[in-house]
């Protein structure tokens, strides 16, 4: 066997303790993969699901080399690790996907750059790192746009919209402090799509059907998947998908994010290398689901051509209601077709993805009705109450 593959009973380090890094760490289990968790936080979600937990900052040095030495390989659930963290990491042990891809994600501008490089369209966009260049940034590509920081923002955190010239100002104060900015036109779209790849260690490749992403308030709200987009931009979007993991070399799993405008064209906006919300359908609608093909690929086994279960609708559960409303969550499942997924966070902040639901069923519109009655019994819970 291959140095660098993690045998049934081997450990893998998971870089975060969220639900990403829980549901990595549950199907990483069923095929008797290990999980250590590395985060600061005595109550991460993962740390409940996982094998063992190291509490400490990511910049301890002792946590680092502690982590590396009990573990085969290492994955991250977030994709805001320091990227310090990550490549110190690979220097002890392997780190899926690359921590070169991790960078890319991390920063906008060069992530739409490496996206246009290999091939794929994006809305106008540039630096905006001075007041004067996000004035000209603004003239040049025009209005509406956002201004987005080139880091660390996420969930729509750290954009502002900019409706003429004469609210450059304002809106780029807005965000000062928060690192460097750019400026990207408005994309007018019809749908906001995502797709699931993922690649092993070997170069086999395989792509999840497309799903169609609905966010309220900057957050993910609902996905359903399939997609209503036609053929032709499913076929292009999975070639793209394709063509990024391929490039940028990905071991794991990713998702790529789209817009497709009323005049049909396809833009590539943002991605994310690991598992991620708009993925969590294939838990129930698809085999083998995103997590664990994930741990599959980064484990050095091989990843599995995905075969497509049930149309499927999932739901994302917000902390602003649940300070009470626990005894509604069993209801929800009284309805066909659905599935509960709670994360066990204990910090139930408003805007704070705790759970999620699952519907599948035999079409859309029916999956549709059975959300809205899920609405209906857990009231402001779903993501639409602060
Ligand atoms: P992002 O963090 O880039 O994924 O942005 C969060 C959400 O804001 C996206 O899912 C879109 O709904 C919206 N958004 C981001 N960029 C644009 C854009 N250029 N035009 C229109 N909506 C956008």
């Amino acid at each position: 066997m291959d140095e660098g593959i993690v045998p049934v009973g081997g450990t893998v380090g998971i870089l975060g303790g969220g639900q990403l890094g829980r549901m990595m760490a549950l199907a990483g289990r069923a095929m008797g993969l290990h999980t250590l968790i590395w985060d600061p936080d005595p109550l991460a979600p993962a740390a409940q699901a996982a094998d063992d937990h190291i509490v400490a900052p990511y910049d301890s040095i002792s946590a680092l080399s502690e982590f590396a030495a009990r573990i085969k390989c290492a994955t991250y659930e977030f994709e805001n690790v320091h990227s310090e963290t990550a490549q110190q990491l690979s220097q002890l042990c392997s780190v899926y996907p690359p921590p070169e891809l991790l960078q890319v994600s991390q920063h906008r501008l060069v992530e739409k750059d490496s996206a246009r490089a290999l091939g794929l369209a994006t809305t106008l966009y540039g630096p905006a790192t001075s007041p004067d260049e996000a004035l000209n940034a603004v003239r040049r590509l025009g209005v509406p746009g956002l201004f987005k920081t080139v880091s660390g923002g996420y969930d729509g955190k750290g954009q502002a919209l900019v409706e003429s010239v004469n609210a450059v100002g304002a809106a780029y104060q807005s965000l000062q402090g928060h690192g460097d900015l750019m400026y990207e036109r408005w994309v007018e779209f019809q749908t906001e799509v995502s797709v699931v790849v993922a690649r092993d260690r070997y170069g086999k490749v395989v792509t999840y059907p497309v799903t169609e992403n609905h966010h309220r308030r900057g957050i993910l709200d609902w996905s359903v998947t399939p997609a209503e987009v036609s053929s032709d931009h499913e076929r292009l979007m999975t070639e793209q998908a394709r063509d990024v993991a391929e490039g940028l070399n990905l071991v794991g799993v990713m998702a790529l994010e789209f817009f497709v405008t009323a005049d049909g064209r396809v833009l590539f906006n943002e991605m994310a290398p690991r598992p991620h919300n708009s993925g969590h359908w294939t838990i129930e609608g698809a085999w083998p689901s995103q997590f664990t093909q994930h741990m599959r690929a980064i484990a050095g086994w091989s990843v599995a051509t995905p075969r497509f279960l049930s149309p499927t609708l999932m739901m994302n559960l917000l902390g602003d209601g649940f300070v009470d409303g626990f005894e509604m969550l069993p209801r929800v499942m009284e309805l066909e077709g659905v599935q509960l997924h709670w994360y066990g966070k204990k910090d139930m902040r408003p805007g704070r993805k705790v759970g999620h639901v699952t519907i599948v069923g035999d079409c859309v519109p029916r999956l549709k009705e059975t959300a809205e009655a899920v609405r209906q019994i857990l009231g402001g819970r779903c993501n639409d109450g602060a």
